[in-house]
C-alpha cells in the first residue's frame, strides 16, 4: 500500500457509473454542451458491474476504506441496486452514494436492503423556481424533499450538498439552515469549483464557505466541531442550542489537497488521482487484458505512488482557463 510522492495514502475511491444525468444543472452540465446531439460513452465503454467490482477489491488492497458511487447520476443506471449488494459484501467497506434524489423515493428501500449504509442528495435550493431553473429541466424541489424523506425513513442517514453559486441560491443559505436543522441530516455547503471547463467559472461566483458559516450563525449560533478523521474535507460546525451539525467544504478559500487520500474512478474505467486531472489512467484496459488480480493491485498501486497533485492549492485564475475533465465524466 504506498503513499503518493507527497506521503498521502489511498483511503477513499469515486466510482462514477455513468455519465449520464437526468438533470442538466447549470454550473455542471450545461445544456448548450449536453445538449441532443450530445455524445455520451457508448454502453461497451463501461465498465461491467463485474469489472467495478474486480477493480474495487484492487482498490481494497491498495488501502482503500471508503466508496462513493456517483455520477453523472448513478441511480440512472440500470439495477444499481445489484452493484450496491455486491460492493456491499466487500468486508470492511464503508459504501455511500451521491444522487440528485430525483429517483430516490423510488430507490430507497431497495438501495438500503441492497447494504447502502448513507446517503448523500444533492440540493441547492429549497425555492421551487430557484430549484428548477437550477437543475434546467424544471423538477420540483418537493420531490427531491419526498427522496429524503424516503431516505430516512428506510434509517439511511442523509448528508445534504448544496453547491452555491453568487447571486442565484446564496439568497436561501438560512432558508436551508433552517428547514434542515433539528432532522438529523447534516447540511453541507459546497464552494462552487472550476472543475471541467464547460461552466465559464469565475472567481467572483464563489460564496466563500467563511461568508456561509458568517450568515448561518448570525440566525443560529454556531460552535466549531474537531475534525473527525485526516481527509475529512467539511469542515464540521454544530448549533449551539443543538439542533445539529453543518459542514463548509472550502474547496477553493480553504484548499484540502495536503490531506487529499481520493482517487477518482471514470464510468469507463479511468483512474484519476485529482478532481481537476487532465486525463486519467486506463484500468479498463489492465482488466480487459487479461491482467491477474495481483496485476490489477499493482497497476493501482503504481499510479498512486507516483502521485504529486496538489491542483486546489496551486489553482489561480490562469489555471481555471485550462482544459480539465468534466465532472459529470469523472465523477462528483
Ligand atoms: N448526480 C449526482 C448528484 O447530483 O449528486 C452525483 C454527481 S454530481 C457531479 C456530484 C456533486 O458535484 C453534486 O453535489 C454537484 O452539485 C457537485 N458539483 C458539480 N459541479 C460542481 C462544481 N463546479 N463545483 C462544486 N460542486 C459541483
Amino acid at each position: 500500500m504506498p503513499n503518493d510522492r507527497l506521503g498521502r495514502p489511498l483511503r477513499d475511491l469515486r466510482i462514477s457509473i455513468t455519465d449520464r444525468c437526468n438533470f442538466r444543472c447549470v454550473y455542471c452540465m450545461p445544456k448548450e454542451v449536453f445538449g441532443r446531439d450530445y455524445q455520451f460513452l457508448p454502453r461497451a465503454d463501461l465498465l461491467s458491474f463485474e469489472e467495478i467490482i474486480r477493480l474495487a477489491r484492487a482498490f481494497v488492497e491498495n488501502g482503500v476504506e471508503k466508496i462513493r458511487i456517483t455520477g453523472g447520476e448513478p441511480l440512472v443506471r440500470r439495477d444499481v441496486e445489484s452493484l450496491v449488494a455486491q460492493l456491499a459484501a466487500i468486508d470492511g467497506l464503508d459504501l455511500t452514494l451521491t444522487t440528485n434524489g430525483a429517483l430516490l423515493a423510488a430507490k430507497a428501500r431497495a438501495l438500503r436492503d441492497a447494504g447502502l449504509k448513507r446517503v448523500t442528495v444533492s440540493l441547492d435550493s429549497l425555492d421551487d423556481a430557484t430549484f428548477r431553473s437550477m437543475n434546467d429541466v424544471d423538477f420540483p424541489v418537493r420531490r427531491v424533499l419526498d427522496g429524503v424523506e424516503a431516505a430516512a425513513a428506510e434509517g439511511l442517514p442523509v448528508k445534504v450538498n448544496v453547491v452555491l453559486k453568487r447571486g442565484v441560491n446564496d439568497g436561501g443559505i438560512v432558508d436551508l439552515a433552517r428547514y434542515f436543522r433539528g432532522t438529523g441530516h447534516v447540511l453541507r455547503f459546497i464552494e462552487y469549483m472550476d472543475v471541467g471547463h464547460s461552466n465559464g467559472w469565475r472567481m467572483d461566483d464563489v460564496v466563500p464557505a467563511a461568508e456561509v458559516v458568517r450568515t448561518i450563525d448570525g440566525e443560529f449560533p454556531l460552535e466549531p466541531v474537531e475534525a473527525a478523521y485526516r481527509g475529512e474535507v467539511a469542515r464540521r460546525w454544530r448549533y449551539v442550542d443543538g439542533g445539529g451539525e453543518i459542514g463548509v467544504i472550502a474547496s477553493v478559500t480553504g484548499p484540502f489537497c495536503g490531506d487529499c487520500t481520493r482517487a477518482r474512478l471514470s464510468a469507463e474505467g479511468k483512474l484519476c488521482t485529482c478532481l481537476f486531472a487532465v486525463r486519467g489512467h486506463d484500468l479498463r484496459e489492465v482488466v480487459r487484458g487479461g491482467a491477474s488480480d495481483a496485476d490489477v493491485v499493482n497497476a493501482i498501486g503504481a499510479v498512486w505512488s507516483r502521485r504529486t497533485d496538489r491542483y486546489s492549492e496551486l489553482r489561480t485564475a490562469e489555471t481555471a482557463t485550462l482544459p480539465k475533465i468534466e465532472m459529470s465524466y469523472i465523477g462528483g
